[in-house]
């Protein structure tokens, strides 16, 4: 019997890299379905290899038996009887109701949407609960922290230290960033990713969502997760143990280790797919604190956590909104941190009882955020 797996966001680079570790492991996974926005060339080129028993386009599918369309096509693919596991490599927002319904229905959902649990971490860990689903991290950070843990106590772990590449702007000065283009934010120095969490990495706001997502995943305190900028990308995360042993997960950067372990975890499989690790190659490890005054919106993030109830889903909202306004060029670089601040500073946290209050803070920071921007 083969594993079941449902692919949301296909046509990405998370979804490209899944296929691909699928494709070393055909005697033991079936793709049970495949989603995407609206690249429809590559979901049917996908589709046509795999054929899975489902395909949903949300923007311009047909909705026939088995080719879903509009948003509805994600919760489906996320409750196909067949699938036991779903990759969720949605970006932003967009990701939220699919992640809730896997969960609900018992599914183990391989997370690369980050968003999700800034969103709504609570209600995610909750239907999670409820449902009897797991959620096992893709981020590669989280895996990292996951590995480490790896059959340990929860209780024996002390402090988790999360490593940013600190993206193509942590050598420049904090006057420059002004001057920052669209190309210079999307030359990442170590990861080659889709663009929204390419600009978040250089903003390092991609950090502050890994550090809410560290909350929820695995049940710390705020104050015990910390972030080291580490320029390489090898050390991916550090485990710090109450009796002060560090343990830490190294290795080249590359998504498919962390969605393989994801589809795999607790157990492993033998996978020649990557590049090994060799430490003379590797060279030097070098790590260096955050410069708070370089990536102001991390500063807001972290800030947001600590708020609590609506605030990330608000920080997250108009991150999302930000960052696309920037990639089409209607704002500049330094205008994205601006607006979070704006936005973040205008939305009173609330507390989140329920979906549609986390749907709620989502509209309002989004048309705030629109507003500010003269957008
Ligand atoms: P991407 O832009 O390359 O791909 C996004 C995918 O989501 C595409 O298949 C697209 O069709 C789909 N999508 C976009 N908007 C949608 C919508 N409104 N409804 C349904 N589907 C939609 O992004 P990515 O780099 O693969 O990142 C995906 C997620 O994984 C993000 O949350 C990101 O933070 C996270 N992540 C990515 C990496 C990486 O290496 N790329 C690493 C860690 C975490
Ligand atoms: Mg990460």
């Amino acid at each position: 019997m083969t594993i079941g797996v449902s692919i949301l966001g296909s046509t990405g680079s998370i979804g490209r890299s899944a296929l691909q570790v699928l494709a070393r492991h055909r005697d033991r996974f079936t793709v049970t379905a495949l989603t995407a926005h609206s690249n429809a060339e590559l979901l049917e080129a996908q589709a046509a290899e795999w054929r899975p028993g489902f395909v949903g386009l949300v923007n311009g599918g047909t909705g026939e038996a088995g080719r879903g369309k509009g948003t509805a096509c994600l919760v489906e693919a996320a409750t196909r009887p067949d699938a036991q596991i779903v990759v969720n490599g949605i970006v932003g927002a967009a990701g939220l109701e699919a992640t809730l319904a896997a969960l609900q229905c018992g599914k183990r959902v391989a997370l690369a949407n980050k968003e999700t649990l800034v969103m709504a971490g609570e209600l995610v860990m909750r239907a999670a609960r409820d449902g009897g689903g797991e959620i096992v991290p893709v981020d590669s950070e989280h895996s990292a922290v996951l590995q480490c843990l790896a059959g340990r106590d929860p209780g024996d772990l002390s402090r988790l230290i999360l490593t940013a590449s600190g993206g193509p702007f942590r050598t420049w000065h904090p006057d420059e960033l002004g001057n920052a283009t669209l190309e210079e934010a999307l030359r990442h120095p170590t990861w080659k990713m889709g663009r929204k969490i390419t600009v978040d990495s250089a903003t390092l706001v991609n950090k502050a969502l890994e550090v809410i997502e560290a909350r929820y995943l695995f049940a710390v305190d705020y104050d015990q997760v910390e972030v080291v900028i580490h320029p390489q990308s090898l050390i991916h995360a550090f485990v710090e143990f109450v009796d002060g042993s560090v343990l830490a997960q190294v290795g080249f950067p590359t998504m498919e280790l962390p969605i393989l372990y994801a589809l795999t975890h607790p157990d492993r499989m033998p996978d020649t797919g990557t590049r090994r690790f060799d430490p003379v190659a590797a060279s030097s490890l070098s790590f260096e604190p955050v410069r708070p005054e370089l990536y102001p919106a991390y500063r807001i993030g972290r800030a947001a956590a600590l708020a609590g109830g609506t605030a990330p889903t608000v920080f997250n909202a108009v991150n999302e909104i930000a960052v696309q306004l920037f990639l089409d060029g209607r704002i500049r670089f330094r205008q994205v941190a601006e607006l979070i601040e704006t936005v973040v500073e205008r939305c009173s946290p609330t507390a989140i009882r329920s979906l549609e209050d986390v749907l709620a803070a989502d509209r309002h920071a989004r048309r705030l955020t629109r507003e500010a921007a003269c957008c």
